[in-house]
């Protein structure tokens, strides 16, 4: 805990922000292996979302590991601390009442429980992206599977470093079986279940 510093109460509040965009605030989780199909599924469902009128927005692995998360690196410490900076920022969002989407590997369960944990019934829905390792490895997206055979890249999730299955998340998306719009339907159909989004036709 901080001393002297005191947080300031909201003169707009998350349900007054929620009804003036017409959704609850809440972030969608996804997990899994490098290529199982975070990234690609979450900027779909981030599209279709943004079609619909809601507002969003996605966080992806790469790009907060170059400025906010830049002093980190792969050990299991700083792996964590990642994604507890990210849980942070995202809890902000939730507040703003906006969809935020995260692609970030986030391997350890213990992590993302406590972000469950840290979040409101509802606002943390985790996504598991099921890939096996040597489909991942096939698509080798950016080559770093190929990189971490070749010892050029050390603690590797899924070659070198553990990664912990979800033992009951929200959502499974098998992505070497079912194809993209499928994924991105299986989570709109969620959101409109829970009664995150309705048509506005
Ligand atoms: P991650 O963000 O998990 O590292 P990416 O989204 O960068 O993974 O890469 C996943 C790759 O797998 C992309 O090349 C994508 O086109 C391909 N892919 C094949 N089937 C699917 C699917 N059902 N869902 C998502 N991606 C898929």
């Amino acid at each position: 805990m901080t001393p002297h510093v005191t947080r300031h109460g909201a003169a707009v509040t998350r349900p007054q922000r929620e009804v003036l965009n017409g959704h609850k605030g809440l972030v969608l989780w996804f997990t899994g292996l490098s290529g199982a199909g975070k990234s690609t599924i979450a900027h779909a469902v981030e599209q279709r979302l943004h079609e619909m009128g809601c507002r969003t927005f996605v966080f992806d692995g790469d790009n907060v590991r170059h400025g906010l998360c830049s002093d980190l690196g792969f050990s299991p410490q700083d792996r964590t601390e990642n994604i507890r900076r990210i849980g942070e920022m995202v809890r902000l969002f939730i507040d703003a009442g906006i969809i935020a989407l995260t692609a970030f590997i986030s391997p350890y369960r213990a992590d993302r429980e406590k972000l469950r944990r840290l979040t409101a019934d509802g606002d943390f829905i985790e996504i598991y992206c099921r890939c096996p390792v040597e489909v991942c490895e096939r698509r080798d997206v950016k080559g770093l599977y190929r990189l971490a055979r070749a010892n050029e890249i050390q603690d590797f999730t899924g070659v070198s470093a553990p990664y912990e299955e979800p033992e009951s998340p929200d959502l499974i998306l098998d992505t070497h079986v079912s194809s993209l719009h499928e994924c991105v339907e299986n989570v709109v159909s969620l959101l409109r279940h829970r009664g995150v989004i309705r048509d506005r036709t």
